[in-house]
């Protein structure tokens, strides 16, 4: 491990937003490329707005993702604790030595940081106040992704309240220090406190960190303008959860808001995407949220996946819906899943493709009704075939495909005139698997039960 460490700093107040978990992948990803250190710290200094809810969702989040970390909760490191509500005597000792170098004062029972620089009073039209400013040397920031960035701070600020509590610009530089953090990775909204930061660095005499602010993620055109919130969809990661994502595909699709690699190819392997990675082709602008795009790769990931696993994680949505129990045939299911693979880009979505399959209560497509089995002559199709199926003895493809095209020839007609008839009698909808192996899987008995009720029910 060479000495690159960037940290991942969660604030445990509420459910975790997809850039959130950006962050934590561009900063893994960072950290896996360079061989260097990937530290989670928890930012858990706003007692009113922490919960242990949040926390695990958090943590559960970043293992569903497999983002592990090398130092952090349940896996103490050289720099620990890593909670920062545990760490108050390093910030004790810290605040020292910035009282101790006179870049802090008290007033009014809070401690304030001590900017370097001729001192004036200026009314401010916010505030309504005479205030106190700062004649200060602006600061420049030297950021991967934006370039030279130059603010300047011109008030005082907080490093602990009146209640003791330290302040968020105090502890999380005061931990950067501490902690050895090379590179400070995080969402451009904390770019208007990096300036404060680095006043910070510069006051410890401590060589500020490289920073990359990630740029903000866009809704999607479809649902308005501007930043997405944590109330649009697709912003929380248990939805992805509990929709049934593969978090290989969330993954994915996590990494291309805001990077790309500089050619058309959208679906990376774990390693590939380590590989690839790199902070300088993060786009400045905002990154568009892009729903499609993450069905698309669902979808790939669902096709590439063994069947084995597309077998576990159906089984697991099919049980979920209630549509099978966790004892159902093992060899049915997996003929039913194997039919399913290639064909839907959401495990979501399966309970609705496969109803059939499980149970005579699925819905009936309606624009199938009408165009399938309510045209004139399609229950004589139906009726005209049923003694064919009948005798069929093995049930399988080639005798099934041997029964419709006897009957077309008879008929002098071609054996799709019967399929999509077939098909809505079996299924109720006139798209699905693969007809013939459909038929095949569901069974005879299903097969001719079903035949019998659509006749009767159209007739
Ligand atoms: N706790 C801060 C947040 O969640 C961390 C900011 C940072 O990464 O420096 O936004």
């Amino acid at each position: 491990m060479n000495n690159v460490r960037v940290r991942f700093a969660p604030s445990p107040t509420g459910s975790t937003h997809i850039g959130t978990a950006r962050t934590a992948l561009f900063n893994w990803l960072f950290a896996r490329k360079e061989g260097g250190a990937f530290v989670l710290r928890i930012e858990d200094t706003d007692k009113e707005r922490n919960t242990q809810e949040a926390l695990n969702e958090l943590i559960e989040g970043l293992k569903w993702l497999g983002l592990d970390w090398d130092e952090g909760p349940g896996k103490e490191g050289a720099y620990g604790p890593y909670f920062q509500s545990q760490r108050n005597d390093i910030y004790a000792q810290y605040l020292q030595t910035l009282k101790d170098k006179d870049r802090a004062y008290e007033k009014d029972g809070a401690v304030f940081f001590k900017l370097e620089g001729d001192r004036y009073t200026e009314y401010d039209d916010y505030l309504k106040a005479d205030v106190e400013k700062v004649d200060t040397k602006p600061v420049v920031i030297e950021d991967i992704i934006r370039g030279k960035v130059t603010r300047r701070e011109e008030r005082d600020f907080v490093l602990q309240r009146s209640n003791g509590d330290p302040s968020f610009h105090f502890v999380n530089v005061v931990d950067d220090i501490a902690m050895k953090i090379t590179h400070v990775i995080r969402g451009e909204d904390h770019l208007s406190n990096t300036s404060k930061h680095v006043e910070l660095f510069n006051a410890f005499e401590v060589e500020p960190p490289k920073f990359a602010h990630l740029p903000m993620i866009l809704k999607n055109p479809k649902e308005g303008k501007g930043k997405m919130s944590k109330r649009d969809k697709g912003a929380l990661i248990s939805e992805y959860r509990e929709r049934n994502f593969l978090p290989e595909a969330v993954r994915n699709f996590i990494a291309l808001l805001g990077w790309s690699p500089k050619d058309d190819q959208e679906v990376f392997s774990i390693e590939e995407l380590t590989s690839r990675f790199s902070l300088e082709d993060v786009q400045k602008g905002g990154a568009r949220f892009d729903e499609q795009k993450m069905s698309h790769l669902n979808f790939e990931y669902m096709k590439a996946m063994p069947l084995q696993a597309y077998v576990l994680n159906g089984k697991r949505s099919l049980v979920k819906s209630g549509l099978i129990e966790e004892s159902t045939d093992a060899s049915y299911l997996e003929a039913v899943l194997a039919l399913c693979q290639e064909k839907i880009d959401s495990f979501e979505n399966l309970p609705g493709f496969a109803a059939y399959f499980f149970s005579d209560q699925y819905e009936i497509n309606e624009k199938a009704e009408n165009k399938v089995i309510k045209k004139e002559g399609a229950i004589e199709r139906l009726q005209e075939l049923q003694p064919r199926l009948e005798v069929v003895q093995a049930w399988n493809q080639e005798n099934i495909e041997s029964a419709f095209n006897e009957l077309a020839a008879e008929k002098q007609l071609k054996p799709f005139a019967w399929y999509p008839i077939v098909r809505f009698a079996v299924s109720g909808t006139n798209s699905g698997p693969d007809f013939l192996p459909m038929l095949e899987v569901i069974g005879k008995e299903r097969v001719l039960s079903r035949l019998e009720k659509t006749i009767a029910n159209y007739s």
